[in-house]
């Protein structure tokens, strides 16, 4: 059956690069590149489209840009101007849909099943509305995708970019057609690794993997990771449009009867913490990229550390490696009343950098993650309390 939804999957055309070129006309049809100087150290964050016909490409070094297109104007980036661009783009998906998911500041679904009775329930008609008040509004392009599901809404945008519109048909037989030519590595969490993988089994396009058929690559790949991969092949996709208030951070707390100051007391309280905060986590179906404690002192002085992780986690481990690594830099030198473990910046795919991660790839602690499903899995069954993992790392 096919999905009723009507799921669009708007992005910005080089938004960075093209707000320069807007405000800046003398660097229109020239490569602009993002992000800082050849000679300095970090990654190109947008590169124009001119630009792109050099290779350049954003998350590339500088120094490689540089090499690549030697004639590029390189700029370090306005943020406060794309900020305000952003505001505006998101202003007019508000008024699109009350079911608007930002990715990113120049990306996000939206979820029109709703609305689009007020298009005559013409989808075309309604992204070209669209894309043609982001024009007017901002002087900026928009590719658009449209389909009954956000991967494929997502697939779509990219098909003819930029400044076009694509619709993916609805029927299944025909989304397999549509998908069937493209090469494996479109499939949204197909990197690298999983691209080597498929190719060892002869697999370089999405109809490979149709033809593959599930228990084969449930074989391959695992229940999960194989079921889901079979699903996205075939271009189903159940996802919901995460509206405007999805959960922004998850956390737990614990105050102290009495209070502490024994070290030891306080790793325990955060192990047990992070382990509640990541199982919360993985139900949630999200990932977090920043970790952050809360300690409140006997005096009711209350304090907060975070970090950045480099990679998205879902892991207890992780969540608590970071942890304690936090309180031990900050080191109260005094009882502590409450400790508190939090994660946030949630994403519902596994991020790293500005980069989407290999879904399918054996994550950075594979055995831990298979712990944590493990534990997840008994504790649903028979309680909290019935799984407690030891701690090996520290002396007790
Ligand atoms: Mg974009």
């Amino acid at each position: 059956m096919p999905d009723p939804r009507c799921i669009l999957h708007v992005d910005m055309d080089a938004f960075f690069a093209s707000v320069e070129q807007r405000d800046f006309p003398e660097l229109k049809g020239k490569p602009v590149i993002i992000g800082g100087k050849p000679d300095q150290r970090g990654v190109v964050s947008a590169a124009s489209y001119e630009a792109r016909k050099f290779g350049v490409h954003s998350a590339m070094p500088l120094r490689e840009a540089g090499r690549r297109c030697p004639e590029g104007i390189f700029r370090p980036g306005r943020m406060q101007a794309y900020r305000q661009a952003s505001r505006h783009i998101f202003e007019i998906f508000d008024r699109f849909s009350p079911y608007v998911q930002g990715l990113s500041v120049d990306e996000a679904f939206l979820d029109v099943t709703g609305s689009l009775h007020l298009w005559g329930d013409d989808e075309v008609k309604m992204g070209e509305a669209l894309r043609a008040e982001i024009f007017e509004k901002c002087q900026l392009t928009a590719s658009v995708g449209i389909a009954g599901n956000k991967f494929l809404a997502k697939l779509a945008s990219d098909m003819d970019k930029p400044n076009g519109l694509t619709v993916v048909p609805r029927e299944a037989e025909e989304i397999r057609t549509f998908l069937a030519p493209l090469d494996v590595g479109r499939i949204w969490g197909v990197g690298k690794k999983t691209k080597q993988r498929l190719a060892q089994q002869g697999i370089r396009l999405v109809g490979d993997l149709q033809n593959a058929g599930k228990p084969q690559l449930v074989k391959w790949f695992g229940q999960s990771s194989g079921e889901h991969l079979y699903a996205l092949a075939n271009g189903l996709d159940a996802r919901p449009v995460h509206d405007r208030e999805p959960e922004k951070s998850i956390s737990n707390e614990h105050t102290y009867t009495v209070n502490q100051d024994a070290r030891e007391v306080h790793h325990q309280t955060l192990l047990r913490l992070s382990e509640k905060v990541g199982r919360r986590l993985r139900a949630s179906g999200y990932w977090a990229s920043c970790v952050q404690i809360k300690i409140r002192s006997d005096q009711f002085q209350t304090y907060t550390r975070q970090k950045q992780l480099a990679v998205s986690t879902r892991s207890d481990q992780e969540i608590f490696d970071t942890v304690l690594d936090l309180f031990e830099k900050f080191d109260p030198p005094w009882p502590v009343r409450l400790l508190g473990v939090g994660v946030s910046q949630l994403s519902d795919v596994p991020v790293g950098g500005d980069a989407q991660l290999d879904l399918f790839s054996p994550p950075p602690q594979p055995k831990e993650r298979k712990l944590d499903a493990v534990v997840d899995g008994l504790r649903n069954k028979y309680g909290v309390t019935s799984v407690k993992r030891g701690r090996w790392d520290l002396e007790t």
